[in-house]
């Protein structure tokens, strides 16, 4: 999970500002390093560091980067690979002149592509899927940038959502199964690419459409071309992006996420029936699925536990440690809320099973007379191999654990999670053809040694 952004403008030199507002608005897609690239229509410029957007850049830093056109990237780290040389957007020198990359996602075929091209004497300097990408459109044999493109594309495997600029044009391309979200906006006067539409608003830009599974556009100063090199006849986006990752206000191929979550509320509502006085969302990320259940429940709906806002989100902690401490500082309760009250707690997913655990604990500590843990999603039982960087099948509660052993580690009264066909009836037309390899251990695209499904040992769905 990462975020990408791309502006083409045809008159003003403002490309940087533009990236950096709409990283600003896709901060929440990774938190660990930012970076952005412009072009004056004769130099790329480049600046990227670890951190926030805002801890980054500001107006001196900005003005450094001039022109037109820029690409950004704020991202979500692998394990392992927090390093600021891994941070994107991408920068070479090559025959099509300077070109820049920035990627959301993660390629299946990454280490197979990585030892083809070592074999043929690349080196690589960071552990970033782009300098594979960068090195297969180097190396096209075409003297056309998007055929090379294109030709790069045609032998990646996984999940890509990309933005590549050179000193002239600015190019989306997304995976031939869609995997990752990008979506394409209009400004007074040019374009900008988003990783969520979210994005396209906090730079006034209006919504023009999603850039679609196994397309490519090519932005010039006369507008954008549109080519499709690879579609193959249905969008699998990742369902993920309406239970978490995807920010409310955005709309994903053609779905509100705020009132795709709002449904799953009160799909769950219809599910599962218990006797409560009070819903409480785990904020920020359960808020709307608590509102769904609140309203088809009638049980009224409160905020019980503040989140102090200056705490990023505390999965993206690379580390446990780290990850257990930023809980503690992140939450706090509201007493009188919760106190010897039947209180019903949404939260949005379960993965490792730490952030309930705590959530559970602190409404315990406050005196709650009972706590149901409802989760707005199915039991996540397989790893996301396509740039969602969970923890391995070991580490995820739900694929090593019964219903009542996961209840006993993490502590409520009762744990309840949101059917398959629950979630596939929220979200709408088409859900079911989407990618949810996490719930379910169906992989869009395979992964190399990774077991078939029924190995896993899924005892909780
Ligand atoms: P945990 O069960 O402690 O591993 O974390 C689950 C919580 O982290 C959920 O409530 C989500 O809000 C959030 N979350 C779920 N999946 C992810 C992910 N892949 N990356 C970051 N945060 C996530």
């Amino acid at each position: 999970m990462c975020g990408v952004f791309g502006v083409s403008l045809t008159n003003r030199n403002e490309a940087a500002r533009y990236t950096f507002l709409g990283l600003y608005a896709l901060q929440h897609r990774g938190q660990e390093s930012c970076g952005i690239v412009t072009s004056d229509g004769e130099a790329l410029a480049t600046y990227k560091a670890m951190g926030l957007v805002s801890e980054v850049f500001n107006d001196e830093r900005l003005l450094r980067l001039p022109g037109r056109i820029g690409i950004g990237h704020v991202r979500y780290p692998r394990p392992g690979q927090s390093s600021v040389i891994n941070a994107l957007p991408l920068l070479a020198r090559s025959r099509y002149g300077k070109v820049a990359i920035a990627h959301d996602g993660s390629l299946v075929n990454a280490d197979e592509l990585s030892e083809k091209l070592q074999a043929q004497g690349v080196i690589f300097q960071t552990a970033t899927d782009s300098e594979i990408i960068l090195n297969l459109i180097a190396q096209a044999d075409t003297t056309d940038l998007e055929q090379a493109v294109i030709m790069a594309a045609r032998q990646l495997q996984g999940a890509f959502a990309l933005v590549i600029m050179t000193e002239q044009c600015l190019i989306g391309i997304r995976d031939p199964l869609g995997i990752r979200p990008l979506c394409l906006g209009k400004t007074e006067d040019g374009y900008v690419l988003a990783s969520e539409s979210c994005a396209l608003s906090t730079v006034g830009a209006e919504f023009i459409r999603d850039v679609l599974p196994g397309e490519m556009i090519v932005i010039g100063s006369q507008g954008f071309n549109s080519y499709y090199y690879g579609w193959h006849g249905e969008e699998n986006l990742c369902i993920f992006e309406y239970i978490y990752f995807a920010r409310p206000d955005s709309i994903m191929s053609n779905r509100s996420v705020y009132q795709t979550r709002l449904r799953i509320g009160s799909q769950l509502a219809k599910e599962i029936n218990i006797a409560a006085e009070v819903v409480v969302p785990a904020p920020d990320s359960g808020v709307a699925a608590a509102l769904g259940f609140a309203k088809e429940s009638g049980i009224p709906f409160e905020l019980g536990l503040i989140k102090n806002r200056y705490v990023g989100r505390t999965f993206i902690q690379p580390t446990q440690a780290m990850r257990e401490l930023g809980v503690k500082i992140k939450l706090n309760p509201v007493n009188p809320v919760l106190k010897g009250k039947k209180v019903i707690l949404i939260d949005d997913s379960v993965v490792r099973g730490t952030t309930s655990a705590k959530t559970v604990q602190l409404l315990r500590e406050v005196g709650v007379a009972e706590v149901h843990l409802i989760v707005a999603s199915p039991p996540y039982i397989s790893p996301c191999y396509y740039g969602i960087n969970t923890s391995g099948k070991s580490e995820l509660i739900a694929a090593n654990y019964s219903l009542d052993e996961i209840r006993a580690k993490i502590g409520p009264d009762s744990i309840s999670f949101l059917s398959l066909d629950g979630l596939y009836r929220a979200v709408g037309n088409g859900a079911a053809q989407m990618c949810r390899a996490c719930f379910t251990g169906e992989y869009p695209v395979p992964i190399p040694g990774e077991k078939p499904n029924d190995e896993y040992k899924v005892r909780c769905v």
